[in-house]
């Protein structure tokens, strides 16, 4: 960590974040946490607008039988997630544990494989078999599951306004306020509204406005949407769980009356219109969490829902660092290590369907990378999130 703020003003350390979910939350607040100064621009009216903004989010690791990659960083991203949850008590938490259920008979014998292969400790996960899953449950369920004790829900918006209200008074929010342009000029990054007024100017800016980041530039990153709905009913309507209830979709036990499921998947759809076909899939999912719970589907009726777009990337991993500039490079020497980038322009982007869990990690990682500081995460890991890597495998297919 770098030294606590002394009360001078560093001109250098100063950013624009664009975008207050939680990419632009989580890195404003590691920035602040260094010192930095921080104006966060959101266009709306208030943090988590977006995908950050919907009423309850899970938080669980991925497992793979293999561990490649990808659930390794999920387990280092959790693990840092919980750390960092026990010293927000203005987020709304609840480590109630979560238990994804089997699909089917074979994916109860490849997730109880899986643990044993791979010795986890039990509190980080265990494999219950039908019954003692069923005990934790309360509920007849059709399959065991993974247990993960430690997990749980939050309300993403919640976590989003506790890590903005960190280290008052070094960020400073700007809603509604949408940045139409970027420019570059003098050793400073200026960002424009739509009507051409300057917004304000720093010597960095990190993009962390998920799918609309590619407005801004003229390089684009390869994103993709995919719309997701979830369903929230009046919690009298099914009967009390405890834990968090994951299989193909999830259920939230109950919070102010209310239980939250979901969610569906619609691949290029940037339609944010709540659907009744939509809510019917959802149903759909929760009668095979709760295989013997009666659940009609004229409950649509009691069903209200919220539709938001999840952002991702061609490999599913998030693209996090320096903006490479477009300069073509010898291909016999081009390397994540020796692209140029633009100066002081940063992404945290592609959060897919996991940015409560990653956010946090992949922000304290690229603070590290803007104060020039050791990152905790292993090399191969910010290779594979690196923001050159597309870039490069351009460069290598097209020369
Ligand atoms: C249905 C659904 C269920 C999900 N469930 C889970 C879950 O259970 N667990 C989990 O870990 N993750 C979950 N996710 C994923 C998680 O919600 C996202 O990964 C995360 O919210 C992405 O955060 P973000 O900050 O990148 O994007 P956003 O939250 O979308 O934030 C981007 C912000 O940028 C602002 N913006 C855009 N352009 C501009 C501009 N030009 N100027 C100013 N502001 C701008 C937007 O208004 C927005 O507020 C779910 C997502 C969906 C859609």
């Amino acid at each position: 960590m770098s030294p606590a703020p002394t009360g001078e003003i560093d001109n250098a350390k100063h950013a624009i974040v664009i975008g207050a979910g939680l990419a632009g939350a989580n890195i404003a607040e590691r920035l602040a946490a260094r010192g930095w100064r921080v104006d966060v621009i959101e266009a709306g009216n208030t943090a988590a607008s977006g995908a950050s903004g919907n009423p309850a989010g899970i938080v669980l690791p991925q497992i793979a039988k293999d561990d490649a990659l990808t659930a390794r960083f999920s387990r280092l991203c959790y693990a840092y997630l919980l750390q960092r949850l026990a010293g927000l008590p203005h987020c709304d938490w609840h480590p109630c544990g979560v238990l994804q259920i089997a699909r089917d008979d074979a994916h109860e014998i490849q997730q109880s494989a899986a643990v044993k292969a791979l010795q986890f400790p039990a509190e980080f996960v265990e494999f219950l078999p039908r019954l003692r899953a069923q005990e934790i449950a309360a509920q007849p369920l059709s399959h065991g599951g993974w247990w993960f004790s430690q997990g749980g829900w939050l309300i993403p918006s919640t976590l989003c306004t506790a890590l903005l209200a960190q280290h008052d008074p070094q960020i400073k929010c700007h809603f509604n306020t949408h940045v139409s342009r970027l420019s570059y000029d003098n050793n400073l990054w200026t960002a424009y509204a739509a009507d051409g007024q300057a917004i304000i100017a720093a010597p960095h800016v990190v993009l962390a406005n998920a799918y609309a980041v590619n407005e801004l530039l003229e390089h684009t990153f390869p994103l993709k949407t995919i719309r997701g709905q979830i369903s929230v009913l009046p919690a009298d309507a099914l009967p009390k769980i405890n834990p968090v209830l994951c299989r193909t979709g999830y259920l939230t036990p109950p919070h102010n009356g209310l239980v939250t499921f979901g969610a569906s998947f619609v691949n290029d759809d940037a339609d944010l219109t709540v659907r009744i076909n939509e809510h019917t899939e959802n149903l759909q999912r929760l009668r095979e969490i709760l295989p013997q719970t009666e659940i009609a589907n004229a409950s649509i009726a009691k069903l209200s829902g919220r539709v938001a777009l999840r952002t991702v990337t061609p490999d599913r991993l998030p693209i996090v660092g320096a903006v490479p500039a477009t300069i073509v490079m010898p291909l016999r020497t081009v390397s994540l290590s020796n692209l140029v980038h633009l100066p002081g322009l940063y992404a945290l982007l592609g959060l897919s369907a996991r940015g409560i869990v990653w956010a946090p990690l992949v922000a304290e990682h690229l603070a590290c990378v803007m104060s020039q500081e050791q990152s905790p995460l292993p090399q191969n890991i910010s290779d594979a999130i690196d923001a050159g890597r597309f870039y490069l495998r351009e460069l290598r297919q097209h020369g």
